[in-house]
């Protein structure tokens, strides 16, 4: 790195990540000069910004702010109002192998309920070897029809993992899709259509004003009874209180969340206790250190030193995604 580029930081590093100083290594490795917001000296420096869940305020002090890129997959933290202004680009991090996290993650959750693997970890607790006839009876895969909410890089990436091991897989994007394995949805006239034909309902969507909320009384209630959902999207997909109704009454079987309305999910939410729902820690697919680095170093280039090609995964602000 060149000495001058160290005397005036330009690129604004927020996260509260314990991975934030391998972060800051990395981008010095590829030549970026960040900084932490607790040392700026000079706001008017900023030129780029990363962040995950920037603190309301932070990156309007950055008046020139040349772009903003989110320290993930999803930009629905950096696009809250008051964020980045309207004439800055926001971007994001697009990595393959996160999509096949999510992919992978998706498909213990569906494999979990369709072989009943719960129940069988319930009997190896109690030492309890035969579960009678229902413990030995299984859906085969062609059987299960898995719906996929969002049609993107994490929900194509699962639907085409599933797909692969012979579930039935249909999707619902916004605009018409088309694909060889997936049968395809759109927009709000085919969702219970689709709702109705999948006995688990997988949420990857991106949280915008359309799909805050979107996983609630009503959808559950479209789905054959007994299925499951699986939410890796984000927590306000979800309404919480009615998956639980949903659980109570069994119109749910079974639901796998890494995601939550709050997160740390609370000590005293239901959903950690509940004996059908299996949660992670909002880690179905963690950002990757080097490819998340190798991003944002060729974004930081291509707006701010105007060097390569021009940046990649830029968000349509009026969509939200
Ligand atoms: P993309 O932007 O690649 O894909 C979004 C998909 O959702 C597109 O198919 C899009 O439709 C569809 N969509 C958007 N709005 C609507 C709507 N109103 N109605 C129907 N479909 C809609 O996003 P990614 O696949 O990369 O990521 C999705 C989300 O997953 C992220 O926003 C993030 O919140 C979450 N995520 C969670 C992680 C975790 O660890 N839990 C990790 C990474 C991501 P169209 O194809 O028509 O544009």
């Amino acid at each position: 790195m060149a000495a001058d580029a160290r005397a005036s930081p330009d690129v604004l590093l927020y996260t509260e990540w314990a991975s934030k100083d391998r972060y800051k290594q990395l981008l010095e490795e590829r030549g970026l000069n960040v900084v932490y917001p607790g040392d700026v000296a000079d706001w008017e420096a900023i030129r780029f910004a990363v962040a995950w869940k920037p603190p309301p305020g932070l990156l309007t002090q950055c008046r020139n702010l040349e772009a903003a890129m989110s320290l993930g997959a999803g930009v629905d933290h950096i696009l809250q109002p008051g964020q980045v202004p309207d004439r800055v680009p926001v971007l994001r991090i697009v990595d393959p192998r996160m999509a096949e996290r999510m992919a992978t993650w998706v498909v213990w959750g569906v494999i979990n309920w369709q072989r009943r693997f719960e129940a069988y970890l319930e009997a190896q607790r109690a030492a309890r070897w035969d579960l009678g006839i229902e413990g030995r009876t299984n859906r085969d895969n062609c059987d299960v029809s898995v719906g996929v909410m969002g049609f993107g890089v994490m929900g194509r990436a699962t639907a085409e993992a599933l797909a692969a091991l012979g579930y039935k897989v249909s999707a619902w994007s916004r605009t018409a899709r088309q694909h060889g394995a997936v049968r395809c949805f759109h927009g709000s006239g085919q969702l219970r259509e689709f709702v109705s034909g999948a006995d688990v309902l997988v949420c990857l969507l991106p949280l915008t004003d359309d799909t805050r909320g979107i996983v609630d009384a009503r959808l559950l209630s479209w789905l054959p009874r007994g299925g499951a959902v699986i939410n890796g999207a984000r927590g306000a997909h979800l309404v919480e209180a009615d998956l639980l109704a949903a659980l109570d009454s069994e119109q749910v079987g079974f639901a796998l969340l890494d995601v939550f309305a709050t997160e740390p999910l609370p000590a005293d939410s239901p959903l950690w206790s509940h004996p059908r729902v299996r949660l992670t820690p909002h880690v179905a697919s963690m950002t990757t250190l080097e490819g998340a680095a190798d991003q944002i170093a060729a974004n930081y280039h291509s707006v701010v030193a105007g060097r390569g090609p021009l940046p990649v995964n830029l968000i349509d602000r009026t969509a939200g995604y």
